[in-house]
């Protein structure tokens, strides 16, 4: 199974979300919003509207899912209009790890139907205290039709003695804990809802009249909406027909609310297009600001006046805080310039052959390749978002001393990542990631990629670039380890205890 974050040896998302209420082409807006979204899942992608059947007077969900990537899935563009329609629709973008990549029935968006009408819902995050609900409602009697955590949601809502749905989803989600960024799609409404840490981001968006609700703001930008606002940690939003009249959203609070919100600081790192607004701010001016703070942090200075040092960037995931590494730079006098040293192939897709495992060397190349006279006889510096397991940055390493420059020096734009995300992004097992092989030892694992130098941004100075206004706090729980929400002990490790 391919994947171009796994390619490219980063930590993958779970999910992007997308929905639409009150639009006459909603399942198009959808796959222009999901194609936006891609890069925050390329495993699967799925669609599901819903119609009025005025004969029957009732509502009908129609559903079309499958695995791939969003163009794979919708390669034939008639279903989007002749199959999937009505004025309402949510789609789903996913990679998971829970279950089989290749398992249909873990596709999303979930759909049932049960006494209180149709619901369909689409989840990005993973709720932490999954394993135990899951054997409850399974001594109980419920049957699963997936391995996805998310499913666990539609069985509580399904079995909610409340007497309407908005309350049934409610209480269902007063019951779960962990990460949830999510759309619901019922009869009559497009709800959505985020957990009350906030890991996950979720925005709301208005087009026409026409309201939206996506993981980040990308999705708007490409059907021309026009950005509102987040859903706010721990708030369900009730996107109905008096909203299109009134322009105002019903909004429910979780029972349990921390005083505290924990955004994922990893979507500002890596994760969010960096034409993004997440959390409410630009995703490009928080990863320059990173970028600027990790040059002050270790720099490399020309030492001679014909000393070259060329700054490269990884495309296209360090492409922004490259520039505000270099910019940074420059301010404080050092005669450093970006140089587009590394080419990135873009047309390695879902479907593309990979070398055996053991080639590592020709999956990089496959990926990258160098500009080989931009790097010839200079003091390079490498600048990436993160290192995770540490192989491809190696090989990255080798395919750069390949172009002979004089010394390889690495700049990293985030602090180690020595521990797993329970949260929605999913790393490795801590044995794998380099950081603990190396005992957290920087020079270690400067030698073990063979760079020159290397050195990573602190905690402090990743909490410094993210924004802090309205007392904000973020969960940075991959690199110290401190979980805002204690794991399910059940089946999984509890990282607290380690
Ligand atoms: S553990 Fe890391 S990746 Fe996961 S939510 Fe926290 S900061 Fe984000």
């Amino acid at each position: 199974m391919n994947d171009l974050a796994k390619l490219e040896g980063k930590p993958r998302c779970h999910c992007g979300v997308f929905g639409i209420y009150g639009h006459p082409e909603a399942s198009v807006m959808t796959f222009y919003g999901l194609h936006a979204l891609q890069h925050r899942g390329q495993e699967a992608a799925g669609i599901v509207s819903s119609e009025w059947l005025p004969e029957k007077k009732r509502f009908r969900f129609n559903i079309h899912k499958g695995n791939g990537l969003v163009t794979d899935v919708f390669r034939d563009g008639t279903v989007l209009r002749n199959m999937l329609k009505g004025k309402s629709a949510i789609g789903h973008n996913r990679y998971s790890t829970t279950g089989s990549a290749d398992n249909k029935s873990n596709v999303q968006p979930f759909v049932v139907n049960y006494k209180g009408g149709n619901l369909a819902l689409a989840h990005n995050g993973n709720l932490t205290n999954y394993r135990r609900l899951r054997s409850e409602l399974q001594n109980s009697g419920t049957i699963f039709q997936s391995t996805s955590d998310s499913e666990i949601i539609l069985h509580l809502t399904a079995r909610s003695s409340k007497p309407t749905q908005i309350e049934q989803i409610q209480e269902a989600l007063d019951a779960v804990e962990g990460a949830y960024s999510l759309v619901v799609l019922t009869d009559t409404a497009l709800i959505a809802a985020r957990d009350p840490y906030g890991f996950r981001p979720l925005c709301i968006g208005k087009l026409n009249g026409s309201f939206i609700v996506a993981s980040e703001t990308c999705a708007f930008d490409i059907i021309g909406a026009e950005y509102i606002r987040d859903v706010l940690p721990g708030e369900t939003i009730v996107i109905d027909d008096d909203t299109l009249r009134s322009g105002q959203f019903h909004s429910i609070w979780a029972a349990r609310k921390p005083e505290h919100p924990r955004h994922c600081i990893f979507e500002y790192i890596y994760f969010s297009r960096p034409d993004s607004r997440v959390f409410g701010e630009s995703v490009d001016k928080v990863r320059r600001k990173l970028g600027k703070l990790l040059s002050e942090e270790d720099p490399i200075t020309p030492e001679a006046e014909d000393d070259k040092v060329v700054v490269i960037n990884v495309p296209d995931s360090s492409n922004t805080a490259t520039l505000g590494y270099v910019r940074a730079s420059n301010k404080r006098g050092l005669n450093v310039k970006m140089e587009l040293g590394l080419i990135r192939n873009h047309y390695v897709g879902r479907t593309f052959i990979q070398p055996e495992q053991g080639n590592r060397e020709l999956k990089v190349k496959t990926k990258f390749n160098t500009v080989k006279g931009v790097l010839k006889g200079r003091k390079v510096v490498v600048v990436d978002d993160s290192i995770v397991r540490g192989t491809t940055s190696k090989q990255l390493v080798k395919l750069i001393r390949e172009a002979e420059p004089e010394e390889v020096h690495f700049r990293v734009s985030s602090p180690p990542i020595r521990f797993p995300c329970y949260y929605g992004m999913d790393f490795p097992s801590r044995e794998e990631l380099i950081a603990n092989q190396c005992n957290g030892d920087v020079e270690a694992i400067g030698r073990e990629l063979g760079v020159d130098s290397l050195a990573y941004l602190s905690l402090e100075r990743l909490l410094e670039a993210a924004p802090s206004e309205d007392g904000r706090q973020y969960c940075t729980a991959c690199f110290t380890g401190k979980y805002p929400i204690p794991i399910d002990s059940e089946g999984s490790k509890n990282e607290n205890d380690a």
